[in-house]
């Protein structure tokens, strides 16, 4: 019995539920002709006048972001130092890519400048599919994955661009909106977020060779993005998500081997422990059985 107890409390080291606390929202002085406000832990500043509740929505969404972040037992939490994180929306393109916005995208995250830039046009509105890198049902989805980024802005220099990618697509298919995080049952969770994104109505989930993912840094994976067909471009993240899924959930050695890169001193190179190149495909194979019988029939394509 006891040991039962430790097993399910290193399978599932999260609390279960985490529901946003209510929202703080203090308008502050205008800067730049830009509205700002600080929620909790952000600052949020706009060019384009926005209905309250959507922004009360937003302050609880990236508030509770950063709690569900913070309250994960590895140590991903790692904020901007020295300064309030901030979340910057641009209604108009040339503001959005001035800021370093890559043109056609809903939301990023711009690592140079700790700063996560939304594009107000495509927030506010129902997602239109063709103008989306994600292709996002949910928009606050990808204001969850994006706001993930920021607050492990100290500690992306330490992982591999899959595994940030993929953390960040994990605690999107965590949210359930407006900032309630569910992290029970990441089966049943994982496999709704990708039905959803990639296959409503069959169980085959199209995804990219694991090989082609795991050597590139944050500009290869933009431009490996760009290289796929927009309606093609979240089987990257698909992917992503389920190999950081496979880390930790799959076992205690791959929980400690990123719980080791996250605390291993900077500046060393990127860790080799993770998931080693040769195994692309037995990785494919691992996920492959793994996905079967709870639902979801993995499709990578056959090597050239
Ligand atoms: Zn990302």
């Amino acid at each position: 019995m006891a040991l039962l107890l430790i097993t399910a409390a290193a399978a599932d080291p999260l609390p279960r539920e985490i529901v946003p606390a209510k929202a703080v929202l203090v308008a502050r002085p205008d800067e730049n002709g830009r509205k700002v406000w600080h929620t909790r832990f952000f600052r949020i500043d706009s060019d384009i006048e926005l209905r309250p509740n959507d922004l009360l929505r937003l302050a609880q969404v990236a508030d509770t972001t950063a709690a569900a972040v913070k309250a994960h037992p590895l140590p991903l939490f790692a904020p901007p130092e020295g300064q309030r994180a901030r979340i910057a929306i641009h209604a108009r393109d040339s503001a959005y890519k001035e800021e370093g916005g890559v043109p056609g995208t809903a939301g990023m995250y711009v690592a140079r400048k700790a700063l996560v830039l939304i594009h107000g046009e495509h927030f506010l509105r129902a997602p239109d599919p063709a103008r989306s890198r994600l292709a996002p049902q949910n928009n606050e989805d990808l204001v969850v994955h994006e706001l993930v980024h920021l607050c492990m802005h100290r500690t992306n220099a330490r992982l591999p661009q899959w595994m940030i990618e993929g953390l960040a697509e994990y605690f999107a298919s965590a949210h359930a909106g407006g900032g309630r995080f569910s992290f029970g049952n990441a089966d049943q969770r994982i496999r709704e977020h990708l039905r959803t994104r990639l296959s409503p109505d069959d169980p085959g989930i199209p995804l990219i060779p694991v090989a082609g993912l795991l050597p590139l840094d944050g500009r290869g994976w933009l431009r490996y993005l760009e290289s796929l067909p927009v309606d093609e471009r979240y089987r990257a993240y698909a992917t992503a998500l389920l190999l950081a899924h496979q880390q930790l959930h799959g076992g205690k050695a791959r929980f400690d081997a990123l719980r080791a890169a996250l605390e291993e001193p900077r500046n060393r190179g990127l860790p080799q422990s993770l998931v080693p190149l040769a195994e692309g495909p037995a990785t494919q194979k691992s996920l492959v059985r793994y996905w079967q019988p709870k639902g979801l029939s993995l499709e990578f394509p056959a090597p050239p």
